[in-house]
Parts: C-alpha cells; sequence; structure tokens
C-alpha cells in the first residue's frame, strides 16, 4: 500500500519565510510572521503603516500566545488537551470546558445538523482506524466489522451541550472528538483578532492552506490568493482570487490520502458509511466571512460531493468553487456567489 501524506500549502505570491522579519528601518515594508503549529506552518503577512510604533516582537509573542493556546485546548496530539481529556472521560460524564472549545464544538454540531450528519467531528475514532489521526497505523483496510460498529457508536446526536456552565457529555464511549476539520480556521480568526487589537487592519493569516485576509497589500492591492490544482506531485496553481475582506479554506483528496490496490483512500471520511469519500470531488474551496465557517463547509462539502455539495451551496448562498476529477483530467465548477470573484 503506497502512503503518501503530502501537505501542501495553497498559497502564492507570499514566499515561505521562516522567521520574523520586517523591512530594513525608515523602509515600508510588509510584517512577515511564520512558524509551526498543529502540525503545519503559518505565515502572516502585515502591511504596517509608517507611523506605526508597532513593536514588532510583540506582535509575533502574541501571535504564538494564541495559536499555542488554541493547540492546548483543541489537539488530539496532546494527552492533556481538553479534547483529549474529553475523549478520555467515561461516557455520561460531564466536563466542563473554555469558550474557545464550547464556541468551536456548538459550531461543528450546527453544521452535522445542516448538513444531516455528513459533518461530523464525532468521527475521531473511525479516522484514527483508518490512520489519519496521531496514531498513523500503517495496517491495510481497516475490517469492515469494525468499521460498522463503530459507524453505529458515534454521531453529533449523541454529543450533549449546556452553555451555563459550559459543559459537554457523551452518550457513548466511542465518541472521540477530532476538531481538524474547523479548529485551523478557528485558529486563522483568532490570529486575525490579534492583528485588529494592535489596529492592524491590511493583513493575510495562513495556517495550513486556511486563509484570511484583510484590507490590502503593501502596495495597495488586494492580496492575490491561489487555488492549488488537486495534483499530488506538484505544487501548481489553479486559479488565484484576488480578495479583500474574506477567509478562504479549501479541503480535498491529493493532499492527506494513501493508496490500496490502486485504490485512492483520502482523510475525509464520510461518517454515513464509516469509509472514506468515494466520488470525483479532488478539491473544495469555500470562500466566507470567517475562516472557521470556511474551514467547516470545505468539509462539509468534500463529504457531500459535487452533486449534493454544490444544492448545498446554492441553497445556502455559498461561494463555493470545486474541481471535479474527469477521465482526463479535471473540470471547474463554481456556485451562482462564487461568480463576481471569477471576474476579478
Ligand atoms: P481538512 O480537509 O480541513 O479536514 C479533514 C480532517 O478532518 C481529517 O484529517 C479528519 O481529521 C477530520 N475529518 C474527516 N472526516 C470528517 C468529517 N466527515 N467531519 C468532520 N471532520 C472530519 N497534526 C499533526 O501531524 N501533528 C500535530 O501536532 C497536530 N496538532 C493539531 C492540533 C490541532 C488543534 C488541530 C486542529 C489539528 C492538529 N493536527 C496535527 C492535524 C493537522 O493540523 C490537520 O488538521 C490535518 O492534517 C488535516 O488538515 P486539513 O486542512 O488537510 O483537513
Amino acid at each position: 500500500m503506497l502512503r503518501r501524506i503530502i501537505i501542501l500549502v495553497t498559497l502564492v505570491l507570499i514566499g515561505t519565510v521562516v522567521y520574523l522579519n520586517h523591512a530594513p528601518k525608515g523602509q515600508i515594508g510588509p510584517l512577515l510572521l511564520s512558524g509551526s503549529t498543529m502540525g503545519t506552518t503559518y505565515h502572516l503577512k502585515v502591511f504596517v503603516p509608517p507611523e506605526s510604533k508597532l513593536n514588532t516582537d510583540e506582535i509575533s509573542k502574541q501571535v504564538s500566545a494564541s495559536l499555542d493556546k488554541i493547540d492546548r485546548l483543541m489537539s488530539t496530539y496532546k494527552e492533556d488537551s481538553e479534547v483529549s481529556r474529553f475523549n478520555a472521560l467515561p461516557s455520561n460524564q460531564w466536563l466542563p470546558i473554555s469558550e474557545p472549545t464550547y464556541h468551536v464544538i456548538n459550531a461543528a454540531v450546527r453544521y452535522s445538523a445542516m448538513s444531516d450528519g455528513a459533518f461530523d467531528i464525532t468521527v475521531g475514532k473511525l479516522v484514527n482506524l483508518w490512520g489519519f489521526g496521531p496514531t498513523i497505523n500503517v495496517n491495510a483496510i481497516p475490517d469492515a466489522k469494525n468499521i460498522d460498529r463503530l459507524r453505529n457508536k458515534i454521531g453529533y446526536t449523541k454529543l450533549q451541550m449546556r452553555p451555563d456552565p459550559m459543559e459537554i457529555l457523551k452518550e457513548s464511549d466511542a465518541i472521540y472528538i477530532d476538531l481538524s476539520a474547523i479548529a485551523k480556521g478557528y485558529a486563522v480568526d483568532a490570529v486575525a483578532a490579534v492583528l485588529e487589537q494592535n489596529a492592524l487592519h491590511n493583513y493575510m493569516v495562513e495556517i495550513g492552506g486556511e486563509i484570511r485576509t484583510s484590507g490590502h497589500k503593501q502596495t495597495g492591492q488586494p492580496w492575490s490568493i491561489g487555488i492549488e490544482s488537486p495534483v499530488t506531485d506538484q505544487r501548481s496553481v489553479q486559479k488565484v482570487l484576488h480578495l479583500q475582506q474574506s477567509a478562504m479554506a479549501t479541503s480535498g483528496d491529493y493532499r492527506n490520502y494513501f493508496e490500496h490496490n490502486g485504490q485512492r483512500f483520502s482523510h475525509t471520511i464520510d461518517p454515513r458509511t464509516g469509509y472514506p469519500i468515494t466520488h470525483k470531488l479532488a478539491s473544495v474551496t469555500v470562500l466566507a466571512e470567517t475562516c472557521m465557517d470556511a474551514d467547516a463547509l470545505a468539509t462539509l462539502l468534500t463529504v457531500l460531493g459535487p452533486e449534493s455539495g454544490m444544492e448545498f451551496a446554492e441553497k445556502n448562498n455559498l461561494a463555493v468553487f470545486m474541481i471535479i476529477k474527469t477521465n482526463d483530467g479535471f473540470t471547474e465548477k463554481s456556485s451562482t456567489s462564487f461568480t463576481p470573484f471569477l471576474k476579478q
């Protein structure tokens, strides 16, 4: 079985600066910050007004503190995170959780209800069974009986939440929450909030391919952001968008997958079958107000597939761009709300 876990980043014109960098004194230049977080990388490009008395080291500290906090709360790769403590808890016990974790889980449950369970953060044990979680297993395809057993025991309707105090409870021991499809988007929004609190309103924030832009580049132009072509062994751009106030997330089956007997098994699991998606949708890009919403919707639509996904997008007026596999390459499909972005 060929296991190829390729994490490519959907970026154009941003470069890969690997440290805090800003233009030499006196020259107006963007503030560039980057580093690693949540098993991936982050990059910021911020237009700093010339009169600003900004302490860039201070900004860098606030950004990494914000990312570390989310990692400590929501990671399934840290045993002592809030989510891991919940995952280790037996069923029918309330666990008090923090406001950020409550906010993300609440949003996730809302997307589960909207998609009739296609998006479902309780899919974590199936994700791990297929080898895409913290404990990468290199075994072959999991046993069908195991898949079925787990599938019947998970589901967002087996989660209970209380708002005051903020608490959460699982009705089944098989519930294991995995926030990988929504928490990175939330982290992008949290970093954008740090910049806004420092009166910085022209920026591009990217974490593992999830992006949020505000205002314009140093040159006064909108931010040029690329949608990656869903090809596995090379980095190329399918389309460039010019964004101002927007968040963008892309999900696909070409970055994190393995192949077995010539069939590709992606890390996006359909909770209704317990198996990775099998349709021909190679990548879905969503533009939304917040990156948390864009992130969750990109996975939700990836599970729904090209037809039902586009129906869902039109019904909910979502700006969606799909790249679909054909016998000799790819074809593109975009929703009505996405069309203005193609005209730029
Ligand atoms: P997306 O395409 O956005 O979502 C796919 C992911 O969502 C899958 O990988 C699966 O986890 C989950 N999923 C699958 N099907 C569904 C479904 N139907 N509904 C809901 N969710 C589904 N990775 C590391 O290697 N090391 C780390 O230390 C690490 N720490 C992390 C900490 C945090 C807080 C988070 C949120 C993630 C962390 N990760 C880590 C995972 C990594 O950052 C990515 O989340 C992962 O690789 C998937 O990113 P993606 O954008 O490709 O996923």
